[in-house]
């Protein structure tokens, strides 16, 4: 049945669901190991033309749509792949998670091979290959009821959708909805170098590396038939070089090959010791910061609400970071209040988080808690002729008022233009598409205020 709705509701002006009520109770922790799984491979065709990652949540998927509109314009044919580890498990859901009033956030990991590929006429062609964990975070109410299968009549056209299908606008009439996240969904993810992730067998891979080091090894064991023992001890006592014979250098050789994959194993078996090795030199401070920034961010903002985790907080705040670098609309974006910032970002054609922020400062002014902290981010830019990949640090102060509470009731309505009527996406863009008025941007979110760069 439709509920009758006459009314005008303006852009920020929140209504009660029209849905129609009776919810289920999910399993949730099943819900979040199905959207954990369904964005790796949503992720894969991401930059497709017309692709939804709608297994992410709105922010990360509308900061994949600017991306790929990017690599669209920069007449970049960019490809990303993720194939699948053959490790044994390869993929483990709710390795950590954090609880708060509202939300728990938990992580899911991937074993993956990352290939990263990029081709345009006239520039060096890019590629690069790496065995890598993909880390997902997912963000999920602590209870609550399913209503993504309700049925929602919209106010505009009359259609009948369900909640579910709303979330990217009435597929009748356009009509954009404001309305709540439709949980468990992945608002970040990132990617750590993991040398032990394979999709080939391991045999494979010990014959790979034994053959590498072939043309090494046969020198490096050539003096067992060059030199012979001039005494009949067969001590290593007066050793003489000698001119094998033909049957002696045949076995060398055969013995040689045989213990190729052994060999290669050990290599293996090292370099990834090395690679380990190697990557924890690299991370290793970041890592201790952030341990610090979650207690540190727990006590302060256990005073301003109770409720919200470091997890919860980095993770949308990275995102909408991703979303200022990718847009080439700066100045329309929602949520950003950051001055002067200039076209540094104009050439990011990829930019992927390494999975720390550190927190430097939370302070509380005008009703406004502002943080500040450090985002590490691998930026991949467009210089015309090569693609370059830079780790970058960038210092991010953000803001959210104080006298506004976090909700996660359900609520959905119409978006409307106060000026021509119009419907837009308001998260999207804080001018009217048609008319070109300004709405009052959200108040009951985050608001970055400051970005610069660090280090
Ligand atoms: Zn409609
Ligand atoms: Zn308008």
């Amino acid at each position: 049945m439709c509920a009758e709705n006459n009314q005008n509701y303006r852009t920020e002006e929140e209504a009660i669901a029209l849905a129609s009520s009776g919810g289920s109770t999910v399993d949730r922790q099943a819900a979040r190991d199905a959207v954990a799984s369904a964005f790796r491979e949503e992720i894969r065709h991401a930059f497709e033309p017309g692709v939804k990652v709608m297994s992410a949540d709105r922010e990360l998927r509308y900061c994949l749509e600017l991306q790929r509109d990017r690599l669209a314009r920069r007449n970049l044919q960019y490809k990303e792949d993720m194939d699948p580890g053959k490790t044994p498990a390869n993929s483990l859901n709710n390795v950590r998670s954090w609880k708060d009033g509202h939300y728990e956030t938990s992580w899911s990991v991937g074993y993956i091979k990352h290939i990263k590929s990029a081709e345009r006429a006239g520039m060096k062609s890019f590629k690069k290959t790496q065995p890598q964990q993909i880390f997902e975070t997912i963000v999920d109410v602590c209870d609550g009821e399913d209503i993504s299968g309700d049925t929602y009549c919209c106010p505009n056209c009359g259609a009948v959708s369900t909640i579910r299908e709303l979330q990217e606008g009435c597929s009748q009439c356009g009509t954009s909805f404001k309305m709540t996240e439709l949980y468990p969904k992945v608002a970040n993810y990132y990617f750590v170098p993991d040398p032990a992730v394979s999709t080939d067998p391991l045999w494979k891979t010990a014959i790979r590396y034994g053959l590498r080091a072939l043309p090494v090894t046969l020198i490096l064991f050539l003096p067992m038939i060059l030199l012979k023992t001039t005494d009949s001890s067969q001590t290593l006592k007066n050793l003489q070089w000698t001119v094998p014979s033909v049957q002696k250098v045949i076995a060398y050789i055969f013995a040689m090959i045989i213990m190729t994959p052994v060999i290669g194993y050990f290599l293996w078996i090292l370099s990834t010791f090395v690679a380990a090795f190697r990557s924890v030199g690299k991370e290793t401070p970041a890592a201790l910061s952030v341990g610090n920034s979650r207690k540190r961010f727990a006590a302060q903002m256990s005073a301003i609400s109770p409720e919200y985790t470091f997890e919860t907080f980095s993770s949308k705040i990275t995102t909408l970071f991703r979303i200022l670098v990718f847009s080439d609309n700066k100045e329309s974006l929602p949520f950003n209040a950051v001055k002067n910032i200039g076209t540094d970002f104009d050439n990011v054609i990829d930019c992927t988080f390494h999975g720390w922020m550190s927190c430097k400062d939370i302070r509380v002014e005008n009703n406004i808690v502002y943080v500040t902290g450090d985002v590490y981010v691998d930026t991949t830019r467009d210089l015309g002729d090569r693609l370059k990949v830079k780790s970058e640090v960038y210092q991010i102060t953000a803001g959210r008022r104080t006298d506004i509470p976090f909700s996660t009731n359900f609520s959905i309505a119409k978006i409307q233009c106060p000026s021509c009527g119009a419907s837009f996406n308001s998260f999207k863009s804080k001018n009217c598409p048609y008319c070109g008025k300004e709405c009052e941007p959200a108040t009951d979110d985050w608001v970055l205020y400051d970005v610069r760069k660090a280090g």
